[in-house]
């Protein structure tokens, strides 16, 4: 490392050193979130909020085409409304925000500042779903939401976020069950193939599930420090909420039923798994597919004869390809390479008055760091390639990651040990009793992140208890 690198790196602590640490200082480096004047609110700036934009962007076209409408539902909630449904307000109460104003006055009954909306659609659907006509009703919407957390960290936990959340109703639980796992797959394929993080995927325990929900269903992945982190959920209602809000309709031989729910969503929080999952000590590294800008160009020695001018018919040439940038302000060239470093863009392309007379530019990846000379003639069969390596490069590392810190636990003292050593994802046998999975967390942390639709059966017997074992379990410490 040269005198160039200096400046920057000095400025984020190495992740071996206090992975906290780094997150912070990338986050704040690679200009993504400031603080809100309000503990634990963040502002997300612009260079943040492109990649929300893109993940968002890309999210929503797949809701769209498995049928779902975009709606916008109020912030507020009444008290009352709230309550209507008993495990659902419990779950909540301790996190919401409650307006208890307007203006001078003091309100009749108190609102409360949305935390998630189930209550909003139920009442909505009580007035709305008349006959199986109206069945299904498919409602999606992009909104904040605030939950009152004690610890906050960008992106990962806050008191205000940005999500989608669906709501759909339906006639049967089936066809409910059958939204909840598309929609699951929705999820798993933005994570996969777009934000190139492999993820597992289950149910999650009674202990974990939402409150109110029939079942939870959830995808976990692993971060670089070897904690989980909960990426996705899709949650079955069964009829709970319907006959907590009244929601019935009329069947085809005219008698009343219950509808059958779900909800599912995904949050900011993807933002904070896209930093732990990819990056490195130079900042972020984004997949092509979910980064804003996929290239930037940095002319070399641009102050000489013709540089610029190759440069910018550079970018004409391949602006249709992919997002391209050029960077021709007046700073130094290593300070613009580490800048785009730190920004995790997939690709510099240097050139310069040496390569201008050899008729080429010089490629440098974002994740490996490797360097190729490429003729100006190939350059546009070269990128979008590039681009797709790149892109199964950072999938296949984050998978080999997750795989080496994945280990089998027989016995809690091996659990235990594993945590210590080596931690990410436990692999243990469970009874299914909640007092297990309290012990477990109680003596190491560690939380049952799901129950994977891909069982193995390692053991006979619970890991805590030694009664027969039901289910296996993948235990994690968790953000
Ligand atoms: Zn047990």
């Amino acid at each position: 490392m040269g005198k160039r690198n200096k400046q920057f790196v000095e400025k984020i602590t190495a992740m071996e050193e206090d992975f906290a640490q780094w997150y912070t200082d990338v986050v704040k480096q690679a200009n993504l979130v400031d603080y809100g004047p309000v503990r634990g609110t963040m502002i997300i700036k612009p260079d943040g909020f492109a990649i929300w934009e893109r993940i968002r962007d890309e999210l929503d076209r797949q809701i769209k085409a498995t049928g779902h409408s975009n709606v916008s539902f109020p912030l507020f909630i009444p008290e009352s409304l709230l309550q209507k449904e008993k495990d659902h307000v419990e779950g909540f109460a301790p996190e919401v925000a409650w307006v208890t104003h307007g203006g001078e006055n003091e309100l009749s009954e108190r609102l409360v500042v949305r935390p998630t909306s189930e209550a909003l659609f139920c009442e909505y659907y009580s007035k709305n779903i008349h006959s199986y006509r109206d069945l299904p009703m498919l409602y999606n919407q992009w909104s904040n939401v605030v939950r009152w957390e004690k610890t906050t960290r960008p992106f990962l936990r806050s008191l205000e976020f940005l999500w989608q959340e669906g709501h759909t109703a339906h006639a049967t639980y089936e066809e409910a069950a059958e939204e909840t796992a598309k929609m699951l797959n929705v999820y798993t394929d933005v994570l996969e193939n777009y934000l190139a993080i492999p993820v597992l995927r289950g149910r999650k325990t009674e202990k974990e599930k939402f409150a109110g929900a029939d079942y939870t269903l959830t995808i976990e992945s692993l971060m670089h420090d070897g904690k989980a982190l909960q990426s996705g959920t899709s949650h079955h209602f069964g009829s709970g909420f319907a006959q907590a809000f009244d929601i019935t309709y009329l069947d085809e031989n005219g008698e009343s039923q219950f509808v059958h729910q779900t909800s599912w969503g995904v949050t900011t929080r993807l933002l904070g798994a896209l930093i732990m999952v990819h990056g490195d000590n130079r900042g972020l590294v984004l997949p092509p597919k979910i980064a804003p800008t996929q290239a930037i160009i940095i002319p070399i020695a641009q102050h000489k004869e013709g540089v610029l001018d190759k440069a910018y018919s550079l970018r004409d040439q391949v602006k249709n390809l992919v997002r391209i940038e050029m960077d021709a302000s007046d700073k130094s060239p290593g300070w613009k390479f580490n800048e785009c470093e730190m920004k995790g863009i997939p690709v510099r392309i240097e050139m310069g008055p040496k390569d201008i007379e050899k008729n080429q530019v010089v490629l440098v990846r974002r994740d490996t760091g490797e360097k190729e000379f490429v003729a100006l003639q190939d350059l546009e069969s070269r990128l979008p390639i590039l681009m797709e390596e790149i892109q199964e490069n950072l999938f296949k590392r984050a998978l080999l990651h997750r795989e080496q810190k994945t280990a089998i636990a027989t016995n809690m003292d091996e659990f235990k040990q594993i945590l210590a050593e080596n931690p990410g994802f436990i692999k243990a046998m469970w009874c299914g009793d909640i007092h297990c999975e309290e012990k477990i967390k109680e003596e190491t942390q560690a939380t049952s992140r799901c129950i994977p639709f891909e069982q193995e059966k390692i053991a006979d017997t619970c890991i805590c208890c030694g009664n027969e074992a039901k289910e296996m379990v993948y235990w994690a410490k968790a953000y």
